[in-house]
Order: C-alpha cells, then sequence, then structure tokens
C-alpha cells in the first residue's frame, strides 16, 4: 500500500521545532547529533507525510507501512544500531544513536518508531549474542530490511513474570534439533515478520531460539485490534510440533532469560525515547496552537495558566531526554544493564508522555478530540499521541516494574525481593 494514500497533510502539517531552542546540548556525542541530524531529514521527508494515515489505518497485514519500511532500510536507519563486522555503522556510541533515531521517529509516529524498536533493538539486539552463522543468516538481512524480525517472550498467562513454572512455550530435545510447543501473545511485527526470536524453556532451563514463521507448525493469528499504535501490528504466535535445528540457540543454552532481559533494558532506553518524541511533539503542536488559538480576545498563549504548564512540561523533557541520553550512554561505555537510569528514563519518560498528551488534548479543546472534523477533513497529532503514549507505559516492562528496579537499587534485593 501506498503509505500516503489518504493522507491531506493538513492539521498534521510540520510545526515549528522547539527543541533547538530550548535544549542546549552538553551530552551528546558529535557522531549521535550528527545521527539525529539525518534521521530527522528523514523522518521530514518520509515520516511527516505518511505518519497520520499509518496511524490511523485499520489493523490489516496489507496495511503495514511497507512502503516506509522500504525507504528506512534503504537510508541505511537499520543499520545504526550495529556493529561494521555485521553491516552495521559502527558506531562509537551505537545505543545512544539509536535511542535518537526512535526519538526523531516517534516525534511523527510512535507505531513507525515501535516497529523500528522490535526490529532492530529487541530482534536485532539479541540477535547480537548468536552465532556467525545464524547472524550472518538472520541479523545481515535484517539490517538490509529484507527480512522482518520479531521477538517473543509474552504469553497468554506470563509476561511481567517469565519464570520458568509460568511459562508454557516448550522446545523439548535438542541434541540435533528441537520440537516446540506452545503460544506466544501481542507480538509486535508477527504478522508480517520474516522470523521471531523466541525465548522458551528448554528442558528445565530458559533458552533463545530463533525460529522462521513460514516454518511447518508455526501459525501467526490476525492482528489484534488496539486502541493505539495503528501502524504496529501484534498478533499470537502458534508453535505446534516446529522443528527447528539446534544450531538456531541464539547464545548459550540456559542463558534465554539473561539475553532477553538484557534485550529488554535496551528495549526500554528505545521507549524511554519514544516518549521524549511524542511529549516533544505534543509540545510543539501546543505551542504553536496557543500562540495562534484566541479566546476573550486574546491569544491563548497569554493566559498564565499555559504559560506555566508549558514552562513545566519544557523543564520535564529537558530531565526525560538527559535521563535517556545518559542510560544509552552508560550502555555504549559497556553496562549491560545501565541501572536505574534507564528504568528512571523509560518510567519518567513515558509517565511526561502520557499526562502530556491529556494537556494537549486540552489545549486543542474539541479539535484535539477529534480523528478527524468532517467540515473540513483536519485533524492534530495530539489525538493520535493520546491513544499511542499509552502502551510505552506498558511494554518492554511496565512502569510498576521500571519502579521496583528503582526501589532494588536504593534498598537491595533482600528487601525488594
Ligand atoms: C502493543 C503491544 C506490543 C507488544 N509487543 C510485544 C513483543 O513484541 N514481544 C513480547 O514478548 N511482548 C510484547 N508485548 C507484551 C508486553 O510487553 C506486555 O503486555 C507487558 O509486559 C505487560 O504484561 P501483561 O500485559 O501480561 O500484564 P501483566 O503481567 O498481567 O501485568 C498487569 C499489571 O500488573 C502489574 N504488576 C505485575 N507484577 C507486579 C508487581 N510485582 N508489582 C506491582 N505491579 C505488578 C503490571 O505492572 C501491570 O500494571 C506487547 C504488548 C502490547 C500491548
Amino acid at each position: 500500500m501506498n503509505d500516503n494514500h489518504d493522507s491531506i497533510g493538513r492539521g498534521h502539517a510540520a510545526v515549528k521545532r522547539r527543541q533547538p531552542d530550548l535544549y542546549h546540548d552538553l551530552i551528546t556525542p558529535q557522531e549521535t547529533l550528527a545521527i539525529r541530524e539525518e534521521v530527522r531529514r528523514f523522518a521530514d521527508e518520509h515520516v511527516q507525510p505518511a505518519a497520520w494515515s499509518i496511524g490511523h489505518r485499520e489493523e490489516l497485514v496489507e496495511n503495514f507501512p511497507r512502503d516506509l519500511f522500504k525507504k528506512m532500510a534503504d537510508a541505511g536507519l537499520y543499520r545504526i544500531p550495529f556493529a561494521a563486522q555485521v553491516g552495521g555503522r559502527g558506531l562509537k556510541h551505537p545505543a545512544t544513536a539509536t535511542a535518537v533515531l526512535i526519538e526523531e521517529l516517534a516525534y511523527y509516529s510512535n507505531s513507525v518508531a515501535a516497529i523500528v524498536d522490535v526490529h532492530c533493538i529487541l530482534a536485532g539486539h539479541a540477535l547480537e549474542h548468536a552465532t556467525p552463522e545464524l547472524q550472518q543468516r538472520y541479523l545481515e538481512p535484517l539490517l538490509a530490511g529484507e527480512r522482518i524480525g520479531s521477538f517473543a517472550t509474552t504469553e497468554p498467562e506470563a509476561s511481567t513474570d517469565l519464570s520458568i513454572n509460568v511459562m508454557q512455550t516448550h522446545a523439548v530435545g535438542g541434541d540435533a534439533d528441537f520440537v516446540i510447543n506452545g503460544r506466544k501473545r501481542f507480538i509486535t511485527n508477527s504478522p508480517v515478520a520474516d522470523f521471531v526470536v523466541l525465548l522458551c524453556t528448554d528442558n528445565g532451563r530458559m533458552t533463545e531460539i530463533v525460529v522462521d514463521l513460514d516454518a511447518p507448525g508455526v501459525r501467526v493469528g490476525p492482528p489484534d485490534r488496539k486502541l493505539g499504535n495503528h501502524g504496529q501490528l501484534t498478533a499470537d504466535i502458534y508453535f505446534e510440533n516446529v522443528r527447528v535445528p539446534a544450531s538456531n540457540v541464539v547464545g548459550s543454552r540456559g542463558a534465554g532469560l539473561k539475553i532477553a532481559l538484557q534485550t529488554l533494558t535496551y528495549g526500554r532506553i528505545g521507549i524511554a525515547a519514544s516518549g521524549v518524541g511524542m511529549a516533544q511533539a505534543i509540545f510543539d503542536h501546543s505551542v504553536d496552537r496557543l500562540n495562534s488559538r484566541k479566546a476573550f480576545g486574546k491569544h491563548l498563549a497569554q493566559f498564565q495558566h499555559w504559560q506555566f504548564k508549558l514552562a513545566e512540561r519544557a523543564t520535564e523533557i529537558e530531565n526525560a531526554r538527559n535521563l535517556y541520553l545518559k542510560a544509552a550512554l552508560r550502555m555504549d561505555s559497556g553496562q549491560a544493564f545501565p541501572e536505574p537510569e534507564a528504568a528512571m528514563a523509560k518510567w519518567y519518560a513515558t509517565q511526561l508522555a502520557g499526562e502530556f498528551a491529556r494537556d494537549g488534548v486540552q489545549i486543542f479543546g474539541g479539535y484535539g478530540f477529534m480523528q478527524e472534523l468532517a467540515a473540513d477533513r483536519s485533524h492534530y497529532r495530539v489525538e493520535e499521541i493520546y491513544r499511542d503514549c499509552k502502551i510505552s507505559e506498558i511494554y518492554e516492562g511496565t512502569n510498576e516494574i521500571q519502579k521496583l528496579v528503582i526501589a532494588r537499587a536504593i534498598f537491595g534485593k533482600g528487601v525488594t525481593g
């Protein structure tokens, strides 16, 4: 499908970006600043015109934004997180650049940010633990955008709690090959993906295994219908006697949970960045609206109520961006689990996006509540963000779990459990 098929680009038109004037960046490496500029140019040109349409489509396989997915591949965006040996850009600060990539995509579309987050950070990063042979088969085509990746830990009865005794997807055997049975839930990209990096039990331990989604015995259900992020397709994946070679193990047998948790820690930095991207978009659209809309003979911006509200949000965006950059820089310095900053960044930035989305709709009044105004087909970014932002407080570790991670750093595991 042409991603721009029904976008009229009105109401959603670009507004002045406020971040360059308000945010004095002292911590981002030059290399990452260049990535921000490159991705922003790409997003202005290719994501902005398609974003409204992507965010308002029915969740169907044929509505996956394939045009844009390919454009991102052609622009080399999926290479940003990775080392040169596997075809990546070989950056000195790959996690920081990747988080900035996610912020810049989420500024226009949280659906697109989520597609890329799962493709690159979850599926891609997990494969960094794989053998060179597996990387050649799965990671290199993922970087080229020739194969779409997905990553599965969640099950109907296991998600926040990923303990082995609740997990119901089992791989048995494993000398020459495994036989896998079970079911995964809410798996992003799965309706269009080529493979899944799967966390399952393996004879009393937990292991990550790559499974082709066209293998006999694998079935992907129809896409779920969600509150927001309509461009991001999720579905259940069913495994019935699926035979997978033992060589498809990622890392070593028994290392699955550690790899999954490390991957999700990287992921939570990405989700923090997506929260900042959404908050910045609400901010820019709100300032524009407050400066142009009048009531009682004044611009709304002249009411101190809104001046103070925007002053508070500007400060919170500053804090949220600094936090995710700090977490990413710690990851780039070799910390596989850069806590408590990663948890702080994820909780703080996504809560900010959620609270600010509520304010954003309020600032736009009735127009903020419209998906599309019948009189002139106009639409406003805050409506979509209001629906999209909620999931960022839930996926890749709920915000309650982020607070548990922070509390552990304060009180120790002996107290928090
Ligand atoms: C759009 C979308 C995309 C997703 N993509 C993927 C994907 O690609 N791959 C994947 O594997 N999963 C994916 N998920 C799953 C997602 O990560 C889970 O939904 C999330 O981890 C929460 O799990 P749950 O929904 O089962 O909630 P539950 O685990 O049932 O939790 C319910 C509530 O209980 C709270 N809770 C649980 N334990 C505690 C505690 N100890 N203290 C306090 N509160 C607690 C939680 O914080 C939450 O608020 C996706 C989900 C959605 C909706």
